[in-house]
């Protein structure tokens, strides 16, 4: 039997990385794409010389072609962490506006189906709790998250408007706050930022007060969502997220408990449209997909732990180029 091929952009980086692992696991050819300007090919060394795998070098965000047949596109292309996309807006602006219009474009032309990665940022600094997918958002469209939020709900729309004016196939994941091992250590996100000072014996940096809060999920239930949406029949946007709730502050202080040495927290300027709070309302998913998540932070965390404290000590110091970041 021929193999089902599946084309991942953003391979190199956490979740594409992780995706392209699920589904050589799944035993399908798969194609992974990336212009490392965030990526890392360290994340999937492991797969070069795996006769199910080849990597293309290149940036979506200009004219997309592989050769062959497609069965499936999962567009994970963007820059996702705060720092990153301040540092590269307009990339961060294109990968979801141009790049996705490329993709579709393909995914017409070989008759495949495409799912995208979306975001709980497309509900903005969030007026309602928990967040369902019924929920427009709070965007502010001008500030300095906005080249994010937008792309990504641009993206939605472009992706829904080839599938009711083509009939394309195509799926909406809204991805919550994820964690795992492959973070990249510097993208300044609040796990890789408190694990990395820990590593380091720096004090943990909270933002504003730290009471704002967040719903973390491990990255292995995020895929295993994604891997039943895609092959599901549905088209709207689901929710993928852990509904487990906290705040940065009891955040910091389970990551000083898992590891152990003496740092404290120490407070920095929140930075500008910071949204309050997140929690994923999940019933979409288990109602469609017969998916919740299995890992539980305690455990999660300490995998995650695992990991960093196993990579050479020079990549707990390479530079965050966000260190400095403030605002
Ligand atoms: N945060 C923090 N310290 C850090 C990095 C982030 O307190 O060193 C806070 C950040 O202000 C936000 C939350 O942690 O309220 C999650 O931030 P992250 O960048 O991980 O993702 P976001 O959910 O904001 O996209």
């Amino acid at each position: 039997m021929t193999k089902k091929r599946v084309l991942i952009t953003g391979a190199a980086g956490f979740l594409g990385s992780h995706l392209c692992d699920r589904f050589i696991k799944e035993g399908y050819f798969v194609m992974g794409m990336d212009n490392l300007i965030t990526g890392d090919l360290r994340n999937i060394e492991h797969l070069f010389g795996n006769e199910d795998f080849i990597f293309y070098h290149h940036d979506v965000s200009k004219f997309v072609h592989v050769p062959g047949e497609l069965d499936y596109i999962l567009h994970f292309a963007s820059p996702a962490s705060p720092i990153d996309y301040l540092r590269i807006p307009i990339q961060t602006l294109k990968v979801g506006s141009l790049g996705i219009h490329h993709l579709l474009g393909l995914a017409k032309a070989k008759n495949a189906r495409l799912l995208i990665a979306s975001t709980s940022e497309v509900y903005g600094d969030p007026l309602i709790h928990p967040q369902n997918e019924d929920y427009w958002g709070n965007v502010n469209p001008v500030g300095p998250r906005g080249v994010y939020d937008e792309a990504k709900r641009f993206q939605e729309a472009m992706t829904m408007a080839y599938h009711t004016y083509h009939g394309l196939e195509t799926r909406i994941v809204r991805i919550f706050n994820t964690y795992g091992p492959r973070m990249r250590l510097n993208d300044g996100r609040v796990l890789p930022a408190f694990i990395g000072q820990a590593l380091r014996g720096e004090d943990l940096t909270a933002f504003g007060d730290g009471t704002q809060t967040r719903s973390f999920c491990y990255v292995d239930d995020l895929v295993e969502g994604i891997y039943r949406l895609l092959l599901s029949d549905y088209a709207q946007p689901v929710n993928i997220g852990n509904p487990n709730e906290i705040t940065i502050n009891q955040f910091a202080e389970e990551i000083i408990k898992l590891t152990g040495t003496n740092q404290k927290v120490i407070y920095k300027p929140l930075p500008t449209d910071d949204p309050k709070q997140r929690k994923p309302d999940i019933t979409r998913a288990r109602t469609l997909l017969n998916w919740e998540p299995k890992v539980s932070r305690e455990e999660g965390l300490k995998l995650t732990y695992e990991y960093f404290k196993s990579l050479p000590a020079e990549r707990w110091n390479e530079e965050p180029y966000g260190r400095d970041f403030k605002k």
